[in-house]
């Protein structure tokens, strides 16, 4: 396979901390001859383990774009043992126009895995961090949040895995972060994610949903920013314990989790996230927008849980996601 057109301005073997860019050259109307610059800081100290951590697999989530830019104008190469990959926006063009996909290609980065040296803007992006930056770290952290289109109770997250004791690893991982919840995961459509990416290579990897809406709330970012530091931690790479507080422990067993809109119209969310439901309940009504006297369509938990994520926009059409209920374990 041909090289990545991808280059980095920053010596991963070096020792200090570098700010610097992953150079994806991009030749457009404005710029003939320009690159798409994408920020990277590599802090390292000696011979240790590798903690590569990321936001902006998706433009319109920011708490962790906020802990790494943040981290990466603090963090010190002294404090360290081993090395720390800082990457606050990987999908960088979407990240500049706060959108969940690229406005070059229209690619869903944490869609696009393996990717293609070769391939859309996308693909060149998701190829680096496949055949490049993976392959560096033992430790993987891609902090995600609902985006524009949904909101999460703030949680961590780890996947059910073959290899169980790389799922332990996770796991370990995930209760070290120590977000308010932390949710064994389901996804609703992994093909090509930077997760499976990621857990193929048989990283440690766990992500993260900190919340949503298009925003991100002091609250939130917080528990970026400690769960972050907490992690650094427990892979030994920052000294002390990490900071332990209590959790809820949550699964997605099963495709009950998902509540999917089969009507388009208004928006009633019926509960708050972090409720408690029962299976049966009326999570959402949606209202016919077309005329008035027409009952709303009910949309009712398949299951007993926690009201975990919800549809944003108070508009919603067919096949969006109206909720999603964990269960607790
Ligand atoms: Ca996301």
């Amino acid at each position: 396979m041909r090289d990545s057109p991808i280059t980095a301005t920053t010596d991963f073997d070096r020792d200090g901390v570098q700010h610097g860019f992953l150079k994806l050259p991009h030749s457009t109307d404005a710029s003939a001859w320009g690159s798409i610059m994408i920020p990277i800081t590599v802090a390292r100290n000696g011979v240790g383990p590798t903690v590569l951590i990321t936001g902006g697999n998706h433009g319109d989530e920011y708490e962790g774009p906020i802990a790494l830019f943040d981290l990466a104008a603090r963090i010190k190469a002294d404090e360290l043992t081993g090395r720390v990959i800082i990457v606050p926006a990987m999908n960088y063009p979407a990240f500049r126009t706060g959108s969940r996909t690229s406005p070059v290609d229209s690619g869903n980065l944490n869609r696009t895995f393996p990717g293609h040296p070769g391939g859309s803007i996308t693909e060149k992006i998701a190829d680096y961090f496949q055949r490049r930056l993976l392959p560096l770290a033992d430790w993987v952290i891609d902090l995600h949040s609902g985006g524009k289109s949904l909101d999460f109770i703030p949680f961590c997250a780890a996947h059910v895995l073959d290899d169980k004791a790389q799922q332990a690893r996770c796991v370990d991982a995930m209760t070290a972060f120590n977000a308010p919840y932390s949710v064994m995961m389901r996804e609703p459509d992994a093909m090509g994610m930077y997760d499976s990416a990621a857990e193929e290579m048989g990283k440690t990897f766990i992500t993260t949903e900190l919340g949503g809406g298009g925003t991100a709330r002091p609250a939130t970012v917080a528990l970026a920013k400690r769960g972050i530091s907490n992690v650094l931690r427990h892979a030994g790479v920052m000294p002390g314990a990490p900071e332990h507080s209590q959790t809820i422990r949550l699964e997605m067993p099963d495709h009950r989790c998902f509540v999917l809109s089969e009507t388009t119209g208004l928006l009633e969310v019926c509960l708050e996230l972090g409720d408690v439901v029962s299976k049966g309940q009326t999570v959402a009504r949606i209202y016919d927008t077309e005329r008035t006297g027409l009952s709303p369509t009910a949309y009712h938990s398949p299951i007993d849980g926690i009201f975990t994520g919800r549809h944003v926009p108070g508009l919603i059409s067919v096949g969006d996601m109206v909720a999603v209920i964990a269960v607790e374990i």
